[in-house]
């Protein structure tokens, strides 16, 4: 049986986020979805908050948890059962990030791996702070987000 840990700030989830969840839960026994309670960002929503909108974007998903989690991740990765922290790769910045990160949760902790996945073409563009600012702005992100994380964040504006 293979577990694997998504961690990530999902501020709020997004089309990518979900289609790289949606993807690994067809690869992995199980996927533990990881809200980082306190990532170094300003936040449109509170944890509770980003753990139900991704929780009510998987319906029909069964094999995908969500949960919060504070300190590092290769130890909520430990915590939880899985082998490896899964992280999603947009083309460009994501994978100079990506690489120094996963370089230090290796140096912490050598039994857990870190897998990345390609985004989508279609979500390559996808970033939460951007969906936000233009929403602000009064762009519409219906193709962007499921329609209740929208409704979310026209109400939270
Ligand atoms: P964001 O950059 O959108 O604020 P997070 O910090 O919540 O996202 O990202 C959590 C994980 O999801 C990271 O591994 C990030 O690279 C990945 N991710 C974010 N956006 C996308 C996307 N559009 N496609 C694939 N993976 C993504």
């Amino acid at each position: 049986m293979v577990r694997v840990f998504y961690p990530g700030s999902f501020d709020p989830a997004h089309n990518g986020h979900i289609d790289v969840t949606s993807r690994a839960s067809e690869l992995f026994d199980e996927v533990i979805v990881g809200v980082y309670e306190a990532p170094p960002k300003n936040l449109m929503f509170t944890t509770g908050e980003r753990v139900e909108l991704f929780k009510d974007s998987l319906t029909g998903i069964n094999n995908v948890q969500i949960i919060p989690f504070t300190g590092l991740a290769p130890d909520q990765a430990r915590r939880v059962g899985a082998k490896a922290i899964l992280r999603g790769l947009r083309a460009g910045f994501d994978f100079e990030q990506e690489f120094e990160m996963a370089s230090m949760w290796r140096n912490l902790s050598p039994d857990i791996d870190v897998i990345c996945m390609m985004s989508s073409l279609e979500h390559q563009f996808l970033y939460s702070s951007r969906i936000k600012e233009v929403a602000r702005l009064g762009a519409s992100i219906d193709n962007l987000v499921p329609s209740h994380v929208a409704e979310a964040i026209k109400e939270r504006l």
